[in-house]
């Protein structure tokens, strides 16, 4: 059964919902509304101007049709038993047959007080009674209304498939209706207690559905064959050992649990989270090398350029004494096609980059390991991509934005976690400071008192040009003639490979000691000496964004301060002021911003949701996973479910 089989769509409608991505019968159907009208039937007296209207009567007059081009209205008087009042109701000439004199009808619509007229949207040849009219009110595209949404999906009841994507225990455990019963009800409401009732239902679906989806896919990928490896551990060990600094405990967990994930047969799927400043690029790097080690190419994706550029220079400098071939690649590359024909060969053991590594039509020889750094948008479909290709390595994902535990379940119920929970030694927290634009020349004593002590500083501003308000060039000037005897950078996304390394090397060898910038530098930017940052006009960013900047400094034994600058009060400057810990800081960012965001975190399309919220259903979510992991063990998962998960998801 196909949309323009339905009755009422043709191909001009077809493609109205299409708009709103609704391809098949079945996309209809689960086309919800977002929100129910529950109108009461109306005492006529007692209404004001424009008010809504449901009223039971009968016809007092034939309906008389005036018709313009191929629209029409419909005109008649009503009598409501105790008024007598003039209806209008357009382009529904063709129910004028069925309205004969005396017909018991109810009308809903808008009562006009000033001329008695209702101006009805529907007629129903039944009187109501007492009941209310539960009206579902759907988002609309331009061309097609609420209502006429509603008319398609009824005529679309027949062919819902009664299928069973839960188990039958779980109908009778909580007293659900069958399927197809509660999406009738969805559009077509009896009562709010039973419209509720189904909403319920069909919310735990839906988490049911995803929890497996993830439970799935977790198991998938350990139970799928990965690498063959042999790894010399005693190199690893060495190695580590021969480190600037001594791991942290955390870090060094975390390094076993992906040495143990590489040299198992599974395929490992692991994210690695932890606050910024945690210390998350070193395991990688470990992890990089245990992965050289067992004689495959390792690539290393980050999501700037600056951040990937930052990487190459670092596993140069700590690999310098290994016979190592590290190379980077980014848009700005030149040679590319030298590249491409050394990583073809293998010649190329850790190849650094932006996620164009595995998109363009690169060929590895023996791609074992991928790492991806703040790279939050790398999910199911990436992982496609690499599949076809050819190509499974084992996957390494970095976060630096910590999810509420609530949350991680649904982010992350897929993978495997380590986690950095501590800092290493003798990181002294940032003071954080709110100053507004007025107080700008004690901005200036205080980043007068760092550069005295040979330390550095990040400027950030939201605008790289604008007329009137703070800007990176405006910001150069007045710097400029503060601290005449300074070094002052740019650095900005539009400026090119070549631009940006030179301007964050001479910033990393402190021959620039003020770096104005935008949010380039956002993520990953590791200067250890750069002991304060001032961001201009802060209440344009995202507290995570905030929280990440401020990341840039901290970094190392030098006390630092985060100055921010904003002449407006908001809620998320205040929690800013207020804590360092990441975890928090996403608690309240998603307290102000709603899970909305936190979707976007994970690519889209891995978690596309019809009528859940994350946070708003918690509950439900937490009984679904209960009942998911419940129905495995038991073999309880209905081979409905089964399929529909294969058909979409085999990553095989
Ligand atoms: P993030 O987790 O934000 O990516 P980085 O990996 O950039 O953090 O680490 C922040 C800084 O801490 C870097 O300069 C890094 O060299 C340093 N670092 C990492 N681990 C340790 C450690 N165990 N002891 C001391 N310094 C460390
Ligand atoms: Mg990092």
């Amino acid at each position: 059964m196909n949309l323009v089989d339905i009755k009422g769509i043709g191909s001009k409608t077809l493609n109205l919902l299409n708009r709103l991505n609704i391809y098949t019968v079945s996309d209809l159907y689960e086309y919800y509304p977002y929100r129910y009208e529950v109108l009461k039937r109306s005492d006529i007296s007692s209404l004001n101007q424009d008010d809504k209207i449901i009223i039971d009567g009968y016809l007092e007059e034939n309906a008389k049709i005036f018709r313009y081009g191929k629209k029409n209205r419909m005109t008649f008087r009503f009598n409501t038993n105790t008024n007598i009042v003039n209806v209008i109701i357009y382009n529904r000439g063709f129910l004028k047959d069925k309205l004969t004199l005396g017909t018991p009808i109810t009308i809903i619509g808008k009562y006009d007080k000033i001329h008695n007229t209702i101006i009805a949207s529907d007629i129903k040849f039944f009187i109501l009674g007492n009941t209310t009219i539960i009206e579902p009110i759907y988002h609309e595209t331009n061309g097609i209304t609420s209502k006429r949404l509603n008319e398609y999906i009824i005529n679309t009841f027949d062919y819902i498939e009664n299928t069973n994507f839960i188990p039958d225990y779980l109908i009778d455990k909580y007293s659900f209706q069958d399927r197809k019963t509660s999406i009738i009800e969805m559009h077509q409401p009896t009562s709010t207690k039973n419209y509720k009732k189904a909403l319920e239902r069909l919310k735990f679906e839906e988490f049911f559905e995803f929890m497996y989806k993830m439970n799935y896919l977790k198991n998938e990928s350990k139970n799928r064959i990965g690498l063959e490896r042999q790894v010399n551990k005693k190199a690893v060990d060495e190695f580590i050992n021969n480190l600037p600094f001594t791991l942290t405990s955390d870090q060094i967990t975390s390094v076993d649990e992906i040495y143990n994930d590489l040299i198992s047969k599974n395929r490992m799927n692991r994210l690695l989270q932890g606050d910024v400043g945690s210390g998350k690029t070193i395991v990688s790097f470990i992890a990089l090398y245990i992965n050289y080690l067992s004689g495959y190419e390792g690539a290393l994706m980050a999501p700037t350029e600056i951040l990937a550029i930052q990487h190459y220079n670092n596993l140069k400098n700590i690999f310098k004494d290994y016979n190592i071939n590290i190379t980077l690649l980014t848009g700005s590359t030149k040679n590319k096609k030298k590249i491409y024909e050394d990583l073809k060969s293998g010649n190329i053991d850790i190849i650094v980059g932006t996620v164009a590594l595995i998109q363009e039509k690169i060929e590895y020889k023996n791609l074992g390991l991928v790492i991806t750094d703040e790279q939050h948008r790398f999910g199911v479909l990436q992982r496609k991509e690499l599949k076809n290709k050819g190509i499974t390595p084992d996957v390494l994902y970095m976060s630096a934005t910590p999810i509420p535990r609530t949350y991680a379940l649904t982010l992350y119920g897929d993978m495997d976690v380590s986690s950095i929970k501590t800092k290493p030694q003798g990181r002294i927290p940032v003071d954080t400071f709110l100053y507004k634009n007025s107080d700008i020349k004690e901005v200036l004593t205080r980043m007068y008192n760092e550069l005295k002590e040979n330390h550095q500083i990040y400027v950030i501003s939201p605008l790289i040009e604008d007329s009137d308000e703070v800007n990176i060039d405006s910001l150069y000037e007045n710097l400029s003639k503060a601290f005449k005897n300074y070094n002052i950078g740019i650095l900005h996304g539009r400026m090119d490979n070549k631009e940006k390394d030179s301007i964050m090397t001479k910033f990393k060898n402190n021959e620039i000691q003020i770096l104005i910038s935008t949010t380039v530098i956002e993520v990953g930017v590791d200067v250890e000496n750069a002991s304060m940052i001032v961001i201009f006009d802060a209440h344009k960013f995202g507290l995570s964004a905030l929280h990440q900047l401020r990341g840039r400094v901290g970094r190392s034994s030098i006390k630092s301060y985060c100055i921010l600058v904003s002449d407006k009060d908001s809620e998320r400057l205040n929690v800013l002021l207020s804590t360092n810990d990441g975890y928090k800081i996403s608690e309240e960012d998603f307290k102000l911003r709603g899970s909305g965001d936190l979707l976007g975190i994970r690519q889209s399309g891995d978690m596309e949701f019809k009528l859940v919220d994350i946070k708003r259903d918690y509950n439900i979510l937490l009984l679904a996973k209960e009942e998911v992991e419940y129905s495995i063990k038991n073999n309880l998962i209905t081979r409905e479910l089964s399929n529909k998960l294969t058909q979409v998801d085999n990553l095989d």
